[in-house]
């Protein structure tokens, strides 16, 4: 493994970190007891559209930086899954979960 995709390997499991533990707040908050009141009601209703909203946003961006997880571990990290070719560092660095050069992504 390059030192470089050792690097993105430890931004990556940070922001799996982050992203277990966002949606894990997120599943505490729509769980909680809704208030009987019908006002507050609609108010909260607001709010778990907005939880779904994110929520989503979390489980897709878990599974995008998973995936990239999974390839380092496969050495194919950094490869372009359209043409194989290299996804530049730069683009990485931008996008640690990028499946695809700058070319292929356009
Ligand atoms: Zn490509």
């Amino acid at each position: 493994m390059s030192s470089e995709t050792a690097g993105m390997k430890q931004v990556l499991e940070q922001r799996l970190s982050e992203l277990e533990s966002r949606l894990e707040k997120l599943k505490r908050d729509a769980a909680k007891e809704h208030s009987s009141d019908s006002s507050e009601q609609a108010q909260e209703r607001e709010n778990d559209e907005v939880v779904d909203a994110i929520g989503i946003e979390t489980r897709d961006a878990l599974a995008a930086v998973k995936a990239a997880l999974l390839r380092i571990d496969q050495g194919r990290y950094g490869l372009c899954a359209q043409c194989g070719g290299d996804i530049a560092v730069n683009r990485l660095k931008a996008m640690p979960e990028a499946t695809h050069c700058m070319d292929c992504a356009a």
